[in-house]
């Protein structure tokens, strides 16, 4: 579903991904583990376009297409999705104006009709009740003033209804609590854990994959992986530290 061979990336001139290969296939979760400073963030903004990280060598195709040619809107509607480890706030626009252009644009992609501002607005509240958040927040402006396991719950919520054929979750378990850990945790494996979705799921600690289990482990380090293995690796990683393993 999502192939990544030899990929380098640069930021200023200076190379960060230095010839990472990964193949994700569909149904599958993979867990991205590494030291701070890897290239892990750098991984998930290459592969959602973002402006400044420049591929200097590579292919990264998902679901057959050369993904490093779309736009980052065009990979959005190509049913991309990524969770950022600091999710943007956007003052002056409300949750529920934001994830409503954001679902008719992609349907907008499909050939499909928008969705009229009532009928949003149960498919809104129905994701934001399963994620266990407070449907008064949709009114609010996106992230503005939410706590950090708020703006990861409202994530899962615009995850929930984009309902993308692939997710990118930077660190998606930073600064949350056992609770808000959990309620996240369910929220990936109910709207993603299916046979044609597959998720990236970067993470430094081991936690968050005692809720979703990931079916294969990679260690980035240098901007390149240097371990793959199944589960078991990141409770190794857990116990030895980055230095032991990736030695
Ligand atoms: P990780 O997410 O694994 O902690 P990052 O991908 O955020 O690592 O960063 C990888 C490396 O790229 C680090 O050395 C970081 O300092 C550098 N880097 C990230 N963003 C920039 C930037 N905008 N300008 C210069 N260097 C950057
Ligand atoms: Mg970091
Ligand atoms: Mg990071």
């Amino acid at each position: 579903m999502l192939q990544i061979h030899n990929l380098h990336a640069e930021i200023d001139g200076k190379p960060i991904l230095k010839g990472l290969t990964l193949t994700v296939n569909a149904g599958e979760v993979h867990a991205i583990m590494g030291p701070n400073g890897a290239g892990k963030s750098t991984l998930g903004y290459v592969l959602g376009g973002r402006p400044g990280y420049e591929v200097t060598e590579g292919e990264v195709t998902f679901d057959g297409i050369d993904l490093l040619t779309l736009a980052p809107h065009e990979r959005a509607a190509a049913g991309l999705f990524l969770g950022f480890q600091y999710p943007v706030e956007i003052p002056g626009v409300s949750n529920v104006q934001f994830l409503r252009e954001a679902l008719n644009a992609q349907r907008k992609g499909r050939g499909e009709a928008p969705l009229s501002g009532g009928d949003f607005l149960k498919v809104a509240r129905a994701q934001a009740a399963a994620i266990g958040m407070d449907a008064e927040m949709l009114k609010r402006p996106v992230n503005v003033g939410f706590s950090g396991g708020e703006k990861k719950r409202n994530e899962m919520v615009q995850m929930g209804i984009l309902s993308p054929k692939f997710a990118i979750l930077d660190e998606t378990d930073s600064g949350l609590d056992i609770d808000a850990l959990r309620a996240v945790g369910d929220g990936i494996n109910r709207i993603m854990r299916a046979s044609d979705k597959g998720v990236l799921l970067i993470t430094h600690y081991q936690r968050l994959l005692d809720y979703v289990k990931p079916d294969v482990v990679h260690v980035l380090a240098g901007g390149r992986i240097v371990k793959t293995g199944g589960p078991e690796l990141a409770l190794e990683l857990e116990a030895a530290g980055y230095a032991e393993v990736v030695a």
